[in-house]
């Protein structure tokens, strides 16, 4: 968007323009993977729609995970193969990569007059034809808050749980160094409408089956830690645990928890390929090393997929991962975590 004009609470009113109709078709478009900032955006933006008599399609190229079946709504979204119908707005969230889309994104510009691009992240592409793009925000669903509020839409229950729990995931339960005075103002505003702050938590981290901790046991114990012990990995071959169990649980976080800590890596190896979850502290960027193999992200946490074997990507993501720490030899002097 070129001119930045302004409209209260700090949303372009070029965001604005497109929702101020009375009525309409909307296409709620999610990135590869959905994680709760863009289910919840997109739920909570469509719903508050569809209560001003818009009619709302949700969908993106990955249905959601299971751990996530408690958000209000979430039975409207689900796995779309292409985009049929015609829409007067496209929305993305949470989504700087027009490829996270997996090509969704080309037929949502055919199918859509405008495309709406909303994302806290820095390294957005830019590719809708209105941006708003905030890196201050914490989450997408601070962003999609102010929107509802310029917008007048309703804050109801199941729109304030959607962007609570947006919140709240996408700061690690309020941990990370993304908060802000902002950040607890807004989910202050989203308990008084009705959300369930203990509610969130209980389904996220306490609805574990009961094989979870094995396979934690399992998991951690493959933690490495470099000598210097400022580098910490865990890396997961294929059908080491459970899918389903590695994406209920932020397993990075564990590595990141050690205190000598600066850089923390998730390998998980899949179909030849390797995903890779990176974390940094202090004024480490990860996200650049991620953008070295094509990835992107926060300065902070950041991601990219990277050729198999597992052993090379380990091997060639750490050795970039070094190089930034500066540190001699910290990979191959590798050591297991203390007893
Ligand atoms: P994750 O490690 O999957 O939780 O992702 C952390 C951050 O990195 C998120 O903001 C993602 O959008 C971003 N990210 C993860 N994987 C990729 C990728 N392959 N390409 C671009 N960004 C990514
Ligand atoms: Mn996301
Ligand atoms: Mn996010």
């Amino acid at each position: 968007m070129m001119a930045e004009e302004r409209s209260a609470p700090g949303v372009p009113a070029a965001v604005l323009d497109p929702f101020r109709r009375a009525g309409g078709r909307a296409l709620m478009l999610g990135h590869v993977h959905p994680d709760a900032d863009v289910l919840g955006t997109l739920l909570a933006l469509g719903l508050a729609l569809e209560a001003r008599g818009w009619s709302v399609t949700y969908g993106g190229p990955h249905p959601a995970p299971g751990v996530l079946a408690f958000l209000p709504g979430i039975e409207r979204y689900g796995r779309l193969g292409e985009v049929t119908g015609a829409f007067e707005v496209a929305v993305t969230t949470d989504c700087p990569n027009p490829a996270r889309t997996e090509g969704l994104i080309e037929h949502a510009r055919r199918a859509a007059r405008t495309i709406v691009n909303i994302d806290h992240h820095p390294d957005n592409r830019r590719y809708g034809d209105v941006n708003w793009i905030d890196p201050s925000a914490a989450a997408t669903g601070e962003m999609v808050y102010d929107l509802l509020v310029a917008l007048q839409l309703p804050i109801t229950p199941a729109i304030a749980m959607n962007l609570f729990t947006a919140i709240h995931t996408d700061t690690g339960s309020f941990r990370y160094s993304n908060v802000t005075p902002k950040t607890f103002r807004i989910a202050g505003e989203l308990v008084a409408a009705g959300a369930e702050p203990a509610l969130v938590s209980e389904r996220l981290y306490e609805r574990r089956g009961s094989d979870a901790l094995r396979c934690l046991g399992e998991t951690l114990a493959r933690v490495r830690v470099s000598e210097d012990g400022r580098l910490a990995w865990l890396a997961l071959p294929a059908g080491a645990v459970p899918e389903t169990f590695v994406e209920s649980e932020e397993l990075v976080n564990y590595p990141r928890s050690i205190a000598s800590v600066r850089v923390a890596v998730l390998f998980r190896e899949q179909q030849g390929q390797v995903k890779v979850s990176l974390r940094g502290k202090g004024d480490v960027d990860v996200r650049e090393i991620a953008a070295r193999f094509g990835g992107g992200g926060h300065p902070n946490a950041a991601g990219c997929t990277v050729p198999g074997p597992l052993d090379r990507a380990v091997g060639d993501v750490l050795g970039a991962v070094e190089g930034v720490l500066g540190g001699d030899h910290v990979v191959l002097a590798a050591r297991a975590p203390e007893r």
